[in-house]
């Protein structure tokens, strides 16, 4: 699968927004500045949107829970959230709430405070 081109120059995308009247567009890092409402391409093209899996929850330390995506992307996400999407992959990622995780585990929890 091919990664989407700036649509105002042959850059690779790395947002997707709207221009001008609201069409959507692609732009690169230098062309940013076009779009409004923009959001960030997946590096890797968006290769599992539509997808869901089930994932652990990593703490870093205490306000840090990260989901583990089976691309192998680490991605932060809020300690009351049960779902995500991967930035990398765009896959739906669905987790125990990572607050209730680390309550019914006091030994993790003590390893982090
Ligand atoms: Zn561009
Ligand atoms: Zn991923």
């Amino acid at each position: 699968m091919s990664k989407p081109k700036c649509d105002f120059c042959s850059d690779p995308a790395v947002w997707d927004g709207q221009y001008e009247g609201g069409t959507w567009a692609y732009a690169c890092k230098r062309h940013d500045w076009l779009l409004s409402n923009k959001r960030r391409l997946p590096l890797q093209g968006n290769k599992n949107r539509g997808r869901e899996a089930a994932v652990e929850i990593e703490w870093e330390d205490i306000d840090t829970p990260r989901a583990l995506c089976p691309c192998g992307r680490k991605q932060l996400v809020e300690p009351d959230a049960t779902e995500g999407y991967c930035m990398d992959c765009g896959m739906h990622l669905r987790f125990e709430e990572p607050m209730t995780q680390l309550m019914e585990n006091p030994e993790a929890l003590e390893g982090l405070l």
